[in-house]
């Protein structure tokens, strides 16, 4: 029997574990997949008995599977795994065959899946393991296995059993009204569904930290709004470019989004003419963290969130940090807080950022950058130093002078 549709199974994580909102969760996460499958034909996806289902059509348009070519078959396979694993709240996805709840039909679903399996990847032993969601099914778990282990070594001569480090583990899975027969469980990113966690206004550079942090707090559940602030023409319109493409890359995770463009030069001259030198970072940051706050209350945020990083640079020691969060009331949310920075890039690398923010172009923060930056600032001097500028009125008119671009997720 061969089967017409990719059939993939989707575990929510954490999402299972919450109790009451359980149903609100498993929601939400459905419509993120729908949402981000949308690009593909012949697909669709569903909740039954506390899974999520996709299902796609191997050939879209139903069409032949004869005359289709393997390589396109595959590819299509594999991007819309891919898919799936980019959201948040999947904990696992498992490619598999579906047959009848019935002992003969999954043997023989099991056979063929085995089949498969020695041709594309030459396996030599297997083992299986069984359990029935259906407690009602006459036969028990270990007999599942057995029984069904016993059908592969009849109709897939070559293979043997091994229990100890078996090529391939195969699972059974017997629900009540079909049964299915997977391998792998690939590993999704876990988290919570977008949209479960209210609303973050992210301060986004061209670095690499930022669009970790960002794709951090997206993971957690919550809708991202940008922030980006540029010197220009102290600083290029390429750098500009640099963002929006780092910016579209972690939209391919939380979706489009808008992002706030500020030129911060005005500000950044005003502070150089009439504070001290040492001050500059703190003071630019301070700048930085209020327009952030006042374009989060404008657009319905509860939260900053940034690429801080304890002791990472002058601006980011204990004193420095102090200091910042001292310029604003709303939270402000440092994801990458604690972690080293060879954690940090390899998480870059994994999300598909790294290559991106390593390009050298340069930063607002680069331009103006003291000697000797004060690595312990006090607030009152910060204040004093603030007294002598409109702070109000520089942080008003930087606003006015906003651009605003929609973000598109990245399409490769
Ligand atoms: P990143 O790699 O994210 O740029 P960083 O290690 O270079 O961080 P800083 O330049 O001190 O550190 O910036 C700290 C944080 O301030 C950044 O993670 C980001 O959240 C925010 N930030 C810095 N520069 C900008 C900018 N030009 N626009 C928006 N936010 C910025
Ligand atoms: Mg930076």
């Amino acid at each position: 029997m061969a089967q017409d549709e990719y059939i993939f199974i989707v575990r929510c994580g954490e999402v299972a574990l919450k109790g009451m909102n359980k149903p609100y969760f498993e929601r939400m996460l459905l419509e993120r997949i729908k949402k981000l499958l949308k690009k593909f034909d012949g697909v669709r996806a569903y909740r039954h008995e506390g899974l999520i289902y996709v299902r796609a059509e191997k050939v879209p348009g139903g069409e032949g599977q004869a005359s289709a070519d393997p390589a396109a078959m595959k590819a299509r396979k594999e991007a819309i795994i891919r898919e799936i694993g980019k959201v948040f709240g999947v904990a696992s996805i498992s490619p598999a065959m579906e047959c009848e709840s019935t002992m003969e039909d999954i043997g023989r679903t099991a056979v063929e899946y085995m089949m498969e399996a020695i041709e594309e990847r030459g396996v030599k032993t297997f083992k299986v393991e069984a359990k029935r969601a259906d407690k009602n099914f006459p036969v028990k778990s270990p007999d599942i296995a057995r029984q069904i282990g016993a059908a592969v070594l009849k109709g897939c001569k070559v293979l043997r059993v091994d229990v100890h480090d078996p090529d391939v583990r195969l699972f059974v899975d017997v629900r009540h009204d079909k049964s299915y027969v997977y391998q792998d469980k690939i590993p999704g990113f876990g988290g919570l569904p977008l949209g479960t966690n209210g609303k973050g206004m992210t301060l986004l550079s061209g670095g690499i930290d930022s669009p970790v942090s960002t794709w951090m707090m997206a993971k957690r559940g919550m809708l991202i709004e940008a922030v980006h602030f540029h010197s220009y023409p102290y600083t290029s319109q390429r750098a500009r470019e640099k963002v929006e493409e780092l910016a579209s890359l972690v939209a391919t995770y939380c979706g489009r989004f808008r992002m706030h463009v500020i030129n911060l030069l005005p500000i950044q001259e005003q502070i150089v003419t009439n504070c001290p030198e040492e001050e500059t970072t703190i003071l630019v940051r301070r700048f930085m963290m209020r327009i952030a706050e006042e374009l989060a209350k404008a657009n319905g945020c509860n939260m900053l969130i940034t690429g801080e990083n304890l002791g990472q640079v002058a601006s980011q020691t204990a004193e420095a940090l102090v200091v910042t969060d001292a310029s604003v009331q709303m939270p402000v949310m440092r994801p990458l807080i604690g972690m080293d920075k060879v954690d940090i890039m390899d998480l870059a690398q994994e999300i598909g950022t790294y290559e991106k923010s390593i390009e050298p172009y340069e930063d607002c923060c680069t331009v103006f950058l003291p000697k000797h930056p004060s690595t312990k600032p006090r607030l009152e001097r910060i204040l004093e130093s603030e007294a002598k500028l409109d702070c109000e009125q520089l942080i008003k008119d930087a606003i006015a002078s906003e651009e605003i671009v929609n973000i598109l997720p990245h399409r490769d």
